[in-house]
């Protein structure tokens, strides 16, 4: 008999009734180190006081209006956005995937605006996530998820990750943009180099085409500033982010600059709950603790240190750890052992970690995490690698 809730995640046998800055409870009260954050979900911690406030002071006013009227809470989300980044103007969502929607239909809107119907394909990577709608299925090019939901969403051609050459020879008068995630998350931990970002944009202004990003998990502080692409000193045309920006509340967004908007006047795009007041009272509050002065410092800082501490753990177990990747709090563990061995293993030491492609082991911690917690964390993995390597000997 199929259970009550749709079956298409294979959930572990966990759950979690309390949170706590870094750290989750189970009914029990049995604590675990939670270095996933949702999926780089609760980038302030879990219980952060000043989203608790923001949430429950909002509650109390009103939680939904309509985007039919005026939201001052919206615009003055979009309007920090934009002061803080590239963007001349915000689209607010409630997810990854519509964020992603939102920028694909710009792009394509974009050269029909400018008499260019024709021009709508955008060039993909192997490895990419970009959610799980029919037109981001089609953008991940992943046949797991695509296959058995009849036909793919035309308009995406996919080229091997990193390969400058495979992007131009795509490049036809078809196409529309590059949208690529700076660094891929579900796709293994894997940073694009900052060199070949610089030459995806020199190609996009080349060629009259846009340079989409999707930072909906790499975005919002996790690698040390607040955008990934800041690090390779490029903008991007059109940004998508979600997961970080709410905390833990669903709320993503798409940037743009004017002209890359250009096409999406009054009636082209809508949402019945994008950007309700609760969202973006949390979007603000988020805000407010990303950008308080240091704080991304200090995410560079505790980056070091995690990263540090990893490589040392790969030194140690070099039977179970094949490389170390990623950067700022966005780390991944390329194992030698089955990741779902190490994670689970992992589990029993109460961390908690994420699975992603090319059999990598996720470390994306909140944002506030300290030194203590991430040699607990390490010490825990260290544990971990050794009840492995005691399993594989007896
Ligand atoms: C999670 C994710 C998405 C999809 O977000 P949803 O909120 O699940 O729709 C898109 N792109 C990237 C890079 C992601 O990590």
């Amino acid at each position: 008999m199929i259970a009550p809730v749709l079956p298409t995640y294979a959930r572990a046998k966990l759950s979690f009734e309390r949170g706590e800055g870094v750290r989750v409870f189970t009914p029990e009260g049995e604590a675990y180190l939670d270095f996933g954050a949702g999926v780089a979900v609760t980038s302030c911690g879990h219980s952060h006081p000043h989203l608790i406030k923001a949430l429950t002071e909002q509650a109390n006013r009103i939680w939904h209006t309509s985007n039919i009227y005026q939201m001052p809470g919206q615009e003055k989300l979009a309007k920090r956005l934009v002061d803080a980044t590239f963007a001349d103007t915000v689209f607010f969502t409630n997810s990854g995937a519509e964020a992603l929607e939102c920028s694909i239909k710009m792009a394509r809107k974009y050269h029909a605006a400018h008499g260019h119907p024709e021009k709508f394909r955008l060039i993909t990577f192997e490895g990419a996530f970009h959610g799980r709608t029919l037109a981001t299925i089609a953008a991940g090019g992943q046949m797991k998820y695509i296959e058995g939901f009849g036909p793919k969403v035309d308009g995406f051609d996919q080229v091997v990750f990193g390969d400058l050459e495979a992007v131009k020879a795509a490049i036809t008068d078809a196409t529309a943009g590059i949208l690529i995630e700076p660094v891929q998350g579900e796709g293994g931990v894997r940073p694009v180099p900052h060199e070949f970002l610089r030459a995806l944009r020199a190609l996009c202004d080349e060629h009259g085409i846009l340079l989409v990003l999707d930072e909906v998990q790499c975005g919002v502080g996790r690698t040390g500033k607040l955008f990934a692409h800041e690090w390779a000193g490029i903008t991007p045309d059109i940004m998508a982010i979600a997961k970080g920006i709410g905390g833990g509340f669903p709320l993503g967004a798409c940037l743009a600059t004017e002209k890359a908007a250009i096409g999406m006047t009054a009636g082209s795009h809508g949402s019945t709950f994008g950007g309700n007041p609760l969202a973006t009272a949390v979007g603000n509050a988020v805000l407010d603790v990303v950008t308080a002065p240091g704080f991304l410092e200090s995410v560079q800082q505790r980056a070091l240190v995690l990263k540090q501490k990893l490589a040392a753990l790969k030194d140690a177990h070099p039977a179970i750890i094949d490389d170390i990747r990623g950067f700022g709090l966005m780390m991944g563990i390329k194992c030698k052992v089955p990741n779902t061995e190490l994670q689970a293993a992992a589990v029993d030491q109460h961390l908690l970690t994420i699975g992603a492609g090319d059999n990598v082991v996720r470390l994306l911690p909140p944002l506030i995490v300290t030194d203590a917690d991430i040699a607990e964390a390490v010490d825990k993995l260290d544990r971990a690698c050794k009840a492995l390597e005691a399993k594989a000997a007896a």
